[in-house]
């Protein structure tokens, strides 16, 4: 680090379970984030302002309107651009040290694979359930730690999957597929603004976590957070041995 950065990241270096280690593994890093909406958006905010070296960004859709409500990285003047355009520019002015990948797309085949491959730590930021399986299968065949998130209405969740250890659960073990679990989206059934804040934030936090090493990640864990209420649940996940997508994957013993 040179001296700039010594100041810039200097209330990181001052923890101890994070120091220069820790935040030159960030410098170092590679983080991908699925989804640049609600979610997407703080979760993005928070990686780039912490120094993540490299973040890859991937949506296909342009800003609208009604995204402004809640996607903290858009300006009024992006509406029409990308998303993913958009939140490269603001993250550009927040920290021009982190290079941002913009892509365009719904990520999905062997882009999809190389881009979790190349990844140190992955965030689902998406909102629905055929892009949350595919990250998910992408992620338990790279042996990627998972970070996914959830939200609609006042409810949001989190979770982790560190698929680099033997014992984990996937997100298919949780959820899954082709059970009947009813998609809501927020374009339907509205969603409370700072709910996204927090749930994309705690994804941050778990990522920055993940890739330093340091305290206990989420792993095993779903939080669900109940905002009307302002109340937060946890439930303990445990491996599906009969999981259609993890097991038959080999895993480390
Ligand atoms: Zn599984």
């Amino acid at each position: 680090m040179n001296d700039q950065q010594l100041l810039r990241y200097s209330r990181h270096i001052l923890l101890d379970p994070i120091g220069i280690e820790g935040q030159d593994r960030l410098l170092a890093s590679r983080a991908l984030i699925v989804g640049a909406g609600g979610l997407g958006c703080p979760s993005a905010l928070y990686l780039a302002a912490a120094g993540v070296g490299t973040l890859v960004i991937a949506d296909d859709d342009d800003v609208d309107l009604t995204n402004l409500q809640r996607q903290i990285l858009h300006r009024e003047h992006s509406v029409g651009r990308a998303k993913v355009e958009s939140a490269r520019e603001t993250l550009h002015d927040i920290n021009p040290g982190t290079e941002v990948i913009a892509l365009k797309k719904r990520l999905a085949g062997d882009e999809l694979l190389e881009q979790v491959a190349a990844a140190d730590v992955v965030l689902d930021c998406s909102d629905n359930f055929a892009t949350r399986h595919a990250i998910n299968r992408a992620c338990v065949r790279h042996r990627k730690p998972l970070v996914s998130g959830a939200a609609i209405r006042f409810d949001g969740q989190a979770a982790v999957f560190d698929l680099r250890r033997p014992d984990s659960a996937c997100y298919h073990c949780l959820f899954p597929e082709g059970e009947d679990i009813e998609e809501v989206r927020c374009a339907v059934m509205g969603v409370f603004a700072p709910i996204v804040g927090i749930i994309g934030t705690m994804q941050a936090a778990e990522a920055l976590k993940l890739i330093i090493g340091c305290g206990t990640s989420l792993d095993g864990r779903l939080l669900l957070l109940d905002g009307l209420a302002m109340e937060w649940r946890s439930v303990s996940l445990g491996r599906d041995p009969g999981c259609a997508v993890c097991a038959r994957e080999p895993r480390p013993a």
